[in-house]
């Protein structure tokens, strides 16, 4: 059974007053209903705070990047998944478009982080999509499977594979620029990943939980969450307004 999730993403925004704001404000006004889940996914230094407000509330606490590696070691400023479960993160947001844009993050890195996310016991929140460039020259398809192909090769073989992830559909060009996907732009590529992946695991493509993101807003963001094969959303901007945030949260509950 697909379950709905609405996921935000804060990016590199807030503090320590600005999560104890929206995590009590986001308790105190959620309600949450069966079926939908809520996730807020802050900066590390703020997650083990996070975690703490959400305590009882059912509101899920996510990271929004992990290391490749499983252990511990000398590798300086990195954050690894065993840490992100021990403050009580179980979901991490791997492969935004900002960090394989940003850090060059390549497909094979981004598949090693799927796997590195999976052996810590957490979900990934795996995120694919296309540039404008390469929207207009009509390869969306062939990027989302290259993709999704390069997370097969490391862990299509292994326990679970698919059937422990989540996806994003994150459209590059409407990410943080107020251009949203039309419903039916969402819709036709969450029916192409779902097909994709049926290729490899049809269970899995079944079972799957996908996210649409790009400018998801109050006002839009029932028309993308009551497409077919659209199960909620990944939020960036909206994401950091608790009233914003609830609204899209309750759009969610289509059932
Ligand atoms: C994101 O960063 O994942 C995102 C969807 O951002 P925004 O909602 O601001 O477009």
């Amino acid at each position: 059974m697909r379950q709905m999730m609405v996921a935000g993403n804060w990016k590199m925004h807030g503090s320590v007053a600005f999560t104890q704001e929206m995590m009590t404000g986001l308790v105190n006004k959620t309600h949450l209903v069966e079926g939908v889940s809520m996730l807020v996914c802050p900066p590390f230094p703020y997650l083990a705070q996070a975690v703490t407000l959400a305590a009882q509330s059912g509101i899920q606490v996510g990271a929004q990047s992990l290391v490749d590696i499983t252990g511990p070691g000398a590798y300086t400023g990195e954050v690894a998944g065993f840490m992100l479960t021990d403050v009580g993160c179980h979901h991490v947001i791997v492969g935004h478009s900002e960090r394989r844009a940003y850090y060059h993050e390549t497909n094979d890195l981004v598949a090693h982080k799927v796997k590195a996310a999976l052996d810590s016991g957490m979900i990934p929140i795996l995120c694919v999509g296309e540039t404008l460039a390469e929207r207009e020259a009509g390869v969306t398809q062939q990027i989302i499977s290259a993709q999704l192909d390069a997370v097969d090769q490391v862990i299509g073989k292994s326990e679970g594979g698919w059937t422990s992830l989540i996806l994003a559909y994150e459209p590059v060009w409407a990410i943080g620029t107020g251009k949203t996907a039309t419903p039916e732009q969402a819709q036709e590529v969450h029916a192409f990943i779902r097909q994709h992946l049926a290729l490899k695991d049809a269970d899995a493509a079944r079972q799957i939980t996908i996210l649409y993101g790009g400018s998801v807003k109050p006002d839009n963001a029932a028309a993308i969450f009551g497409q077919a094969d659209v199960d909620g959303g990944l939020i960036g901007g909206a994401s950091l307004n608790v009233d914003d945030f609830i609204r899209i949260y309750n759009a969610a509950n289509v059932g």
